[in-house]
């Protein structure tokens, strides 16, 4: 009798497993109550367990029922346009979790800027997130000169840290590691020129209500490598 107690339990336990796809999503109380910094650790943590292979099994239907009368997202990603550097895959998150921005280059303009304030003074997401990446192609465009179309002026705008990092009478001055440290210098002028253009983004900062930070995706590790101590 008992035996058989002990095999229901078993085929119960694996039919949990096979069925535990989580639908769980962020609430209202669920992000009032995260704190900027928990947020941020939240993205690394999803960013580990992408790196490793174990990214969270998602009922992405259910947690798209489950938002569709509201959302409320913990933080702000800018990212590239990258096929190969989706902001909710590279943290692991889900439908509802994050507000993703994405333009070649992560590079910054009004509209961006107004996603950014938008998503963190209006929506209530706790921290602005810039990633760049190995490899990019914008990058690279922007350290070869590529000219064509609106390309060049999107370009123009990574000029700023080709310039800084060519500065460096220490690195060489072409290739793909010249130019992952452009991508990476490029992360920090872009965080630099949200607080400088963005009052209401400083501000947020400033009182402690959101984080600003940012880093590298690494494309052949799957990690994101943060800058500072955020
Ligand atoms: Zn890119």
């Amino acid at each position: 009798m008992k035996q058989h107690h002990y095999q229901a339990l078993a085929l119960v336990a694996t039919f949990n497993l096979m069925s535990c796809a989580t639908s769980k999503v962020q609430t209202k109380d669920s992000q009032a109550a995260i704190t900027p910094q928990q947020a941020v650790a939240t993205l690394k943590e999803g960013n580990k367990r992408f790196a490793s292979g174990n990214s969270t099994h998602r009922d992405l239907i259910a947690q798209a029922k489950k938002t569709s009368s509201g959302q409320h997202p913990i933080a702000a990603v800018l990212g590239c346009i990258d096929s190969r550097a989706s902001n909710e895959l590279i943290f692991d998150q889900g439908i509802g979790d994050i507000f993703s921005a994405r333009v070649a280059g992560n590079v910054l303009n009004d509209d961006v800027l107004g996603s950014l304030e938008y998503a963190t003074a209006k929506a209530g997401a706790k921290a602005v997130v810039v990633v760049g990446h190995t490899r990019c192609g914008a990058v690279g465009g922007a350290c070869s000169n590529v000219k064509l179309g609106h390309v060049t002026g999107l370009f123009t705008k990574i000029k700023p840290a080709v310039r800084k990092v060519s500065a460096n009478p220490k690195v060489a001055h072409t290739g793909p590691a010249f130019e992952d440290l452009v991508a990476a210098e490029n992360v920090k002028e872009v965080i630099a020129a949200i607080r400088a253009q963005s009052p209401v983004l400083a501000k947020l900062e400033k009182e402690g209500k959101i984080v600003i930070t940012g880093g590298i995706y690494h494309l052949d590790s799957g990690l994101v490598e943060f800058f500072g101590q955020n």
